[in-house]
């Protein structure tokens, strides 16, 4: 059977779980043999994105632009999973509406929670004042108002939200039952 394509948009603060859950993600799909894409918004940047600041107006153009490589291999059957804080609705929103099999996934945990984790060391800059337009601390994070799944990563194990995931993905028709099996 043909695989179909799709774009997992994964959403959230820094810290909050998005290149942990995108990476659980497309490995448990190639373990099946699903065709899948990362994009990471951290390596992105160096590539696609370079030069690019955190301005509103550079975020939503980095977001457009991993959105349109999305879409290009989501359109040719590979399972697209973008990891991307993109901290604005109506860009998100627009992705949405004109791609097809857009699926949004809000990774969520209290910032307090992604602050503790300090992942990159990010946060404590940022508190400092050494990093400017910090998402959660001195930029906006628009929550999305109805995304397809919330993965709320301060109450489940990395291993629940991959099955959240890949649950949902079966439920939509885009990948086999396999899953169900699992959990
Ligand atoms: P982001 O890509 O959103 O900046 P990362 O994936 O780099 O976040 O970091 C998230 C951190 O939170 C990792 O250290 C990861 O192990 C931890 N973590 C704890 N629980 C979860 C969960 N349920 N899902 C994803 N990450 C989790």
């Amino acid at each position: 059977m043909k695989q179909r394509g799709s774009i997992l948009w994964l959403t959230g603060l820094s810290g909050a779980g998005k290149t942990t859950i995108a990476k659980g993600v497309a490995q448990e799909l190639q373990k099946r043999n699903y065709l899948t894409e990362v994009l990471d918004g951290d390596i992105v940047r160096t590539y696609l994105s370079q030069g690019l600041g955190f301005s509103k107006q550079d975020r939503d153009t980095n977001v457009q632009r991993i959105g349109f490589v999305a879409n290009l291999l989501s359109r040719n059957g590979i399972i697209a999973i973008a990891a991307v804080i993109s901290p604005y609705r109506q860009v998100r929103e627009e992705l949405k509406q004109t791609t097809t099999n857009f699926i949004e996934i809000y990774v969520q945990a209290a910032l307090a929670v992604c602050e503790s984790r300090d992942v990159k060391g990010l946060y404590a800059k940022a508190r400092a004042g050494q990093i400017k337009h910090f998402t959660g601390i001195s930029d906006p994070y628009e929550e999305p108002i109805n995304p397809d799944i919330i993965c709320q990563t301060d109450q489940f194990t990395v291993e629940q939200c991959v099955n959240q995931v890949l649950h949902y993905l079966e439920t939509q028709g885009l990948i086999s039952t396999d899953f169900l099996d699992r959990s």
